[in-house]
């Protein structure tokens, strides 16, 4: 088995560092595809009330034979939920929906800055915290001003914030202010959905290490210290971007990849976004 290492977040929860997306998963697809990455090895899954397959992860982890405690698994409050009571019943529906008595992350997608009030939102997360029922909360496709407005306002510090990076959005500003106030930086879109994959720098390293292009643009992602869940529906990928650990790449390559960034995302900007 591969030897995926973990990260502690800021409560001495461990997170395994790569993980496996299920974004664009269709629902009756969900638990195949998920099974599948189980058995190749993943053990951290990563789902959202918003992509309507939360059924399909949570019957996987049952139907895996894996004890629960062995898979991490993270769910997101949908963008409707904006307010104290609808995110502490939208939790409910969302452990209901899995079929699991806990969570082991639950994030607040987005921060919808025109619309329902996060620091609100944020405190239905620090009772579901407390509560025992999600082992950590967090924060996605926050700036560092909606994190500084939470951080005034409430108790709990994000064990993590989820945003878009790869090599061309490296999004060096987000993620040193996570790493000064300890909210661990999860890479989402961590191939820019393909994107970066005929990128001529990246396929230049991938030649000479004898990699493929995602594979050097997932440990790239690794030795940054993000923690990233690449998706994919097939099997032979879903194989190869677990497959991270037998090269590396070298500071000069690091550099490298890192310079391709020009700011593009693939995603919504989250100062514009209100779902
Ligand atoms: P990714 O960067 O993981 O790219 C996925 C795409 O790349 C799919 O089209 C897949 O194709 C293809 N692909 C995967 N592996 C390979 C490979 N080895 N070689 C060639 N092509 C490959 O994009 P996602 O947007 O899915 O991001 C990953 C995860 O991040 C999501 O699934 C979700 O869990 C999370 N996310 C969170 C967001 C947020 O707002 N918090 C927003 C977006 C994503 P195929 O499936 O056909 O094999």
């Amino acid at each position: 088995m591969t030897a995926v290492p973990a990260i502690t977040l800021n409560n001495a929860v461990r997170i395994p560092q790569l993980g496996f997306g299920t974004f664009q998963i269709p629902p009756e697809e969900t638990r195949e595809t998920t099974l599948a990455a189980l058995e190749a090895g993943y053990r951290h899954i990563d789902t959202a009330q918003m992509y309507g397959n939360e059924k399909g992860v949570g019957q996987a982890v049952r139907d895996s034979g894996l004890d629960r405690a062995e898979v991490f698994v993270t769910s997101k409050l949908n963008n409707g939920a904006h307010a104290h009571d609808d995110a502490l019943r939208a939790f409910d529906g969302t452990l209901e929906e899995l079929g699991l008595d806990y969570l082991d992350l639950f994030l607040i997608h987005w921060p919808l800055p025109g619309k329902g009030d996060f620091v609100e939102t944020w405190k239905a997360l620090e009772e579901i915290y407390r509560s025992g029922r999600a082992k950590a909360i967090g924060v996605s496709n926050f700036q560092p001003h909606h994190l500084r407005r939470l951080l005034e306002a409430t108790t709990v510090v994000p064990a993590v914030n989820q945003i878009e990076v790869h090599p061309y959005l490296t999004q060096d500003d987000v993620r040193a202010f996570g790493a000064e106030h300890g909210i661990a930086t999860e890479a989402w879109s961590p191939i820019a959905q393909g994107k970066v994959l005929d990128d001529p720098a990246i396929n230049r390293i991938a030649e000479r290490v004898g990699k493929s292009p995602a594979q050097v643009t997932l440990r790239w992602h690794l030795r940054r210290g993000d923690i990233v869940f690449p998706k994919s529906v097939t099997r032979a990928r879903i194989e190869e971007n677990l497959d991270l650990f037998d090269f590396d790449l070298t500071e000069g390559d690091l550099g490298e990849i890192s310079a391709l960034n020009r700011d593009e995302r693939t995603g919504p900007d989250p100062d514009r976004f209100n779902g």
